[in-house]
């Protein structure tokens, strides 16, 4: 996803800093004469540099060594050992979107917490949110953090700015105080944890946008990782039929394997209960507008960048009731829905399809020239 989004802070259900005092009390770094740790839990020490791969603009990259900084209060270090490539940084490396450099990019990644200043527990095994957010703002403070006024995103800083360690290809990444947390059950795989944060918890959003998905018709265009995903949630949730469409024939065959009951090629599906877009296409949006039924709802996510305007007939739209609502990034609770669902129902996603490499940190120049099979391409840095 991309540009100026913020996630709020984390609600109650997510590790969030809660207090200084719970921050203090995990810092590893013990103050000099103090009572060392006890010999059965030794306390693993704060490393001094991370090993990233720098993004230098273009095609250009370059492996190097950055200093981990000191913690601040809130903030948390985590050693990654898994990152997903998202189709928003195969974008930027194609300069499709801009994106400051140098600077690591990656914001699809699992680790274990090596250090915290932020209450979370130290071995824990966590993903994170695409957002780091003030939680003071007005946005923030009604609820729309994932449009916070002052938003820095995973993987989109620069390294010279004060947050260098920012991105998922590298060995660590810091976590400022305003990045959502959650944990990771034993049984979610590494590769297909590390999609929660930006593609699955932004489906979650959208779902929750569309309403309640119980005993609906769904029309889903666009069967990347977000609407793969989607169909598969969009079941988990009851609806009674999933619609798919991707101009891509391989893609509708991915889509049943999610649980699609129904791939339309041509034909456009007509009085739908929920139309969601994530193509970005102006046919796509086209399509999902003239698909809603009496009382639908169109959930549009995919227009991430500029596009052509779509008409739209207001009479047609307030005599059916019908809905046109965006969504862009989430908020915190939707990235433990991420979880929860890749725990339950999406471990049955087709996977073994979705999923390219792994590869190393070395492989990524190559990857972005030339991309793997595959929706995600999964970076092993463990
Ligand atoms: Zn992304
Ligand atoms: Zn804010």
């Amino acid at each position: 996803m991309s540009d100026d989004t913020r996630t709020a802070p984390a609600s109650g259900a997510l590790t969030e800093p809660t207090s200084v005092a719970a921050q203090a009390a995990d810092t590893l770094s013990a103050p000099a004469g103090t009572q060392p740790a006890p010999a059965d839990r030794p306390r693993p020490t704060t490393p001094q540099t991370a090993d990233a791969l720098v993004w230098l603009g273009g095609e250009s990259f370059e492996r190097q060594t950055i200093a981990v900084p000191t913690l601040g209060v809130g903030e948390s270090l985590i050693r990654l050992t898994t990152a997903t490539v998202c189709g928003s940084d195969r974008h930027t490396v194609a300069g499709h979107r801009p994106g400051a450099y140098p600077s690591v990019l990656g914001h699809e990644g699992v680790g274990r917490v090596a250090a915290t200043q932020a209450g979370l527990t130290v071995g824990d095994r966590v993903v994170f949110a695409v957002t780091s957010v003030c939680g003071t703002c007005v946005n923030c403070r009604r609820g729309l953090s994932a449009k916070c006024a002052q938003v820095a995103k995973v993987g989109h800083e620069s390294t010279a700015s004060g947050w260098p360690l920012s991105g998922t290809y590298a060995s660590y990444i810091v976590l400022p105080r305003g990045v959502a947390v959650a944990v990771v059950p034993d049984s979610v795989p590494d590769a297909v944890a590390a999609t929660a944060g930006c593609a699955v918890a932004t489906v979650m959003a959208v779902l929750d946008a569309a309403g309640d998905l119980t005993d609906r018709r769904v029309f889903v265009n666009g069967l990347g990782m977000l609407g793969l995903t989607a169909v598969a949630a969009a079941k988990s949730r009851g609806a009674a039929e999933v619609i798919a469409f991707d101009p891509a024939p391989d893609r509708g065959r991915l889509a049943e394997a999610a649980g699609a009951d129904t791939i339309v090629t041509a034909d456009l599906p007509g009085d739908v209960d929920v139309a969601i877009e994530l193509s970005g296409a102006e046919a796509g949006v086209r399509a999902c507008l003239d698909s809603l039924g009496i009382g639908g709802t169109a959930v549009l996510a995919g227009s991430v960048s500029p596009g052509p305007q779509v008409a739209i007939d207001p009479e047609h739209i307030v005599r059916g009731w019908r809905t046109i609502t965006g969504v862009h990034n989430y908020e915190p609770h939707h990235l433990v829905q991420a979880v929860d669902f890749l725990a339950g129902d999406g471990a049955d996603m087709p996977w073994e399809d979705i999923l390219g490499g792994p590869i190393g940190l070395d492989d990524l120049p190559a990857e972005f020239a030339h991309p793997s099979p595959g929706l995600r391409t999964v970076v092993d840095l463990s």
